[in-house]
C-alpha cells in the first residue's frame, strides 16, 4: 500500500468506511461528482413538491459543504508556512455544516493543482480546467500518487496565486471544501462559477424544493460590502460580476441586497473607483481568516 493511502487510513482511525470513501472520492473524483449531480437531480425531482419531506434533501445536502473565501483570505492560506490546526469549536464558528469539524492544514507549503471534476462533467467548461488546488502535504502526496489521470502537478505558491488571479479575472469565486470524505477537514481550494461548479449548480437545483429554499452547500465568507457613494460612478461593474444577484443598478441607484451577498470580494476587486470594501458581518459566521481565527479563538 502506498504511503499516502496509509495516511488516509490513519486519518480516519476506526472509521474504515470513511477512509474507503475518502480514497474512492479522490481516485474517482469525476465520477463521484457526476453521481452527486445526478443524485441531486433525482432528489429534486422526487421532493420538489412535498414540503413535508424536506428534511430528506436537508439530510443529504448537509454532507457537502464549502466556505466562500475572500481573496485576502485565500492569500493568507496560500502564504502559510507552518501547520495550522483549528479545533471543532473554532471551525463551527467559521463553517456551520455538521460534518465540517476541523481546519487542519498540515505542511501547507505543499501545493498541487488538478483538473476540476465539475468541469470534466461538462462538454464546454470554463477554462482553464485545472482549477482545484490541494493545500497540505497529505493531500498533495495522495493526489500525486493516485490522481495522475486528472493531470495533477505540484505547484509553487506563486503559481497557485497566479491560478487564483486568472480565475478571479474571469469572475470565478474561491471556495474551501470540507467533506465527509476528507475527515470533515479542509483540503481543497476551488475556483468556482455557477455554470461549472456542481456545488453551486446543486444548490440552485435544491432551492426549487418547496420549503428548502434556504439550503446551501456553501457558507458565506463572513464579510459584507461597504459602499462609498461619494466615489461611485454607477458604472454597474459590481452588479455585472456578482454571481449571486446581490447588486443591481436600479433607477440610477446602486442597490445592495446584503442577504444575498456571500462576501466573495469580486465586486471590490472590480470596482474601478475603489468605492467598495469588505467589513466583518456582525453576529454572522467568522471568515476563514487564519490570522483572525488564531487571534480571536486561540486555535
Ligand atoms: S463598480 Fe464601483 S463605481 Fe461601479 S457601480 Fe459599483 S460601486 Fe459604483
Ligand atoms: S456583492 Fe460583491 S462580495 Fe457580495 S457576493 Fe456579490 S460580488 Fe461577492
Amino acid at each position: 500500500m502506498k504511503e499516502s493511502t496509509k495516511r488516509i487510513f490513519r486519518l480516519h482511525g476506526w472509521r474504515v468506511d470513511r477512509a474507503v470513501h475518502n480514497y474512492l472520492y479522490f481516485v474517482f473524483y469525476d465520477l463521484y461528482v457526476k453521481g452527486a449531480l445526478y443524485l441531486t437531480k433525482a432528489v429534486v425531482a422526487l421532493f420538489s413538491r412535498l414540503e413535508a419531506t424536506r428534511y430528506i434533501p436537508r439530510f443529504i445536502f448537509d454532507r457537502y459543504h464549502a466556505k466562500v473565501l475572500s481573496r485576502g483570505d485565500v492569500n493568507k492560506i496560500l502564504n502559510l508556512e507552518e501547520t495550522v490546526m483549528l479545533g471543532t469549536d473554532t471551525t463551527r464558528r467559521i463553517i456551520p455544516f455538521k460534518y465540517a469539524n476541523k481546519i487542519v492544514l498540515r505542511e501547507p507549503t505543499h501545493l498541487a493543482v488538478m483538473d476540476c471534476p465539475c468541469k470534466l462533467e461538462l462538454d464546454d467548461p470554463c477554462q482553464p480546467v485545472a482549477s482545484c488546488i490541494a493545500v497540505g502535504r497529505p493531500l498533495v502526496d495522495f493526489w500525486l500518487e493516485h490522481c495522475q489521470k486528472y493531470h495533477v502537478r505540484r505547484i509553487t505558491k506563486e503559481e497557485a496565486l497566479a491560478i487564483i488571479d486568472e480565475h478571479r479575472r474571469k469572475g470565478h469565486i474561491n471556495q474551501a471544501f470540507f467533506k465527509v470524505a476528507t475527515g470533515g477537514s479542509m483540503g481543497v481550494i476551488c475556483n468556482c462559477c455557477p455554470r461549472c461548479c456542481v456545488s453551486m449548480r446543486a444548490t440552485a437545483l435544491t432551492r426549487r424544493i418547496k420549503g428548502a429554499e434556504d439550503i446551501s452547500q456553501y457558507a458565506p465568507s463572513g464579510y459584507k460590502v461597504r459602499h462609498d457613494a461619494g466615489k461611485c460612478r454607477l458604472c454597474g461593474k459590481c452588479a455585472e460580476v456578482c454571481n449571486f444577484g446581490a447588486v443591481e443598478i436600479r433607477d440610477g441607484e446602486r442597490v445592495y441586497h446584503a442577504e444575498s451577498c456571500y462576501g466573495c470580494e469580486l465586486c471590490v476587486e472590480n470596482c474601478p473607483q475603489g468605492a467598495l470594501s469588505l467589513y466583518l458581518e456582525e453576529g454572522g459566521l467568522l471568515p476563514l481568516d487564519i490570522d483572525l481565527a488564531r487571534e480571536l479563538l486561540g486555535g
